[in-house]
């Protein structure tokens, strides 16, 4: 008998997951070509040649024994130390290679740094709309997870609306910059605002309250925006990165942890999240991928590939008459769902109604309430060109379905 811990999880399967499966049936009905996939934030673009170039090297140029073996559970301390300099460079930070943990990537690193700081029953603030995903790991180590309402205005962190769900069992703040779903980014104001209310609640309280800023999309940025390096502005800060998104490799799940000098007790809390990261089961990120993104460090994602898709989408939907929120980051379009909603029908009946509708147009696009914010699609365009030009007309049949 499976425990009963998880079987809400065998209720409530990944929607996206399940969007992601219909996909491949409906390729295999309709063709490939016919079937417009947004569901899934797997990138279309290849990684960068040097990724694979520095697997090759590694493979002829290292012996075997080092390569695939056990290395200590914090990761090679020159490929830590390597990305170490690269942060440095570019955000003006004074890391080391004692401060960072490679990880399973994102997924493992938010559970690191959960495991690491949580006790049952503590309270673990985020932002709607979020990677759901979140819930599931503050379970995990018996937390409970406090969201904040979005500010459907611009989608930034309503400090008010943050002050107002604070409180003494408040342990540890999660939030996404740039945004999935709705590819905002977070503006240094918005930061600024965030920390000056968590640096007053630290102080009301007596303890300390943890950040936890999960940025695996940290490169895709556009229209010249930027992302506020956090523990630049608040102390108790730990990041979580990925590789599987800047440079697309989601099937080698390669990330870090990183957890600055500033932080409250950061030999301890560095060396407690070294053992997570080893009890956990993971016991260290995995070698050979862990030293090509050593080699890669300096790497750039093909950041002109998305911005065509971005602007093509936009363009083409808001031109048709959709709501979206124009993105500044990640991959992902956020739009609401044209349909009224009130007394007779709720923001999720209205969502699931365009959700099922696009279906019939092959446009597979993933639910607000995937997010805990219903009422509104996710659009990933993380996708070939040719699969945003071949979905564009069946949008306009959407469109003029929907009366726009
Ligand atoms: N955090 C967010 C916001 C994500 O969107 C994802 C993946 O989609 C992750 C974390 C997990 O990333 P990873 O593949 O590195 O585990």
């Amino acid at each position: 008998m499976i425990s009963e811990k998880m079987r809400p999880f065998l209720e409530n399967n990944s929607a996206i997951r399940m969007m992601f499966e219909e996909g491949k049936k409906m390729a295999e009905l309709y063709g490939a070509d016919k079937v417009y996939d947004f569901s899934l934030g797997n990138p279309n673009v290849p990684a960068p040649q040097k990724v694979n170039q520095a697997i090759k090297e590694i493979l002829d140029e290292e012996d075997s024994l080092f390569v695939h073996g056990y290395m200590s559970n914090a990761g090679y301390p020159q490929v830590r130390a390597a990305i170490a300099e690269n942060l440095n460079r570019r955000f003006g930070t004074k890391v080391t290679e004692k401060n960072l943990i490679m990880t399973v990537g994102a997924g493992s690193g938010l559970n690191v740094a959960l495991k690491t700081v949580l006790n049952p029953g503590d309270e673990v603030i985020t932002f709607a709309p979020y990677f759901l995903e979140y819930r599931a790991y503050v379970t995990n180590y018996d937390g409970v997870l406090v969201t904040v309402d979005p500010d459907e205005d611009t989608f930034q962190i309503s400090p008010e609306a943050f002050r107002a769900k604070i409180s003494a069992k408040t342990k540890a703040v999660i939030i996404n910059n740039p945004n999935n779903p709705t590819g905002v980014v977070y503006s240094e104001d918005t930061i600024r605002a965030l920390a000056a209310v968590l640096t007053e609640k630290q102080n009301e309280y007596g303890h300390a309250i943890y950040l936890i800023s999960d940025e695996p999309y940290r490169e895709l940025v556009f229209d010249g925006a930027a992302v506020p390096f956090v523990t630049k502005y608040y102390d108790n800060t730990m990041v979580v990165y990925s590789y599987s998104k800047s440079l697309s490799l989601p099937g080698e799940r390669i990330g870090y942890l990183l957890i600055p000098d500033e932080f409250e007790d950061s030999e301890t809390t560095i060396e407690a999240a070294t053992i997570a990261n080893r009890i956990s089961g993971c016991v260290n990120a995995p070698s050979l991928i862990q030293l090509a993104v050593g080699r890669c460090a300096d790497c750039q994602a093909d950041l002109g590939f998305y911005d065509r898709n971005r602007r093509a989408l936009y363009e083409g939907l808001t031109g048709m008459g959709f709501a979206c929120v124009r993105p500044q980051g990640a991959f992902y379009l956020w739009m609401k769902a044209p349909v009224k909603t009130g007394a007779a029908k709720s923001a999720a009946e209205a969502e699931d109604e365009f959700v099922q509708a696009a279906k019939k147009y092959h446009i597979l696009i993933v639910p607000g309430s995937s997010f805990a914010c219903p009422g509104y699609v996710r659009i990933a365009y993380c996708v070939s060109y040719e699969t945003i030009m071949n979905a564009l007309p069946e949008f306009q049949k959407l469109a003029k379905e929907f009366s726009l």
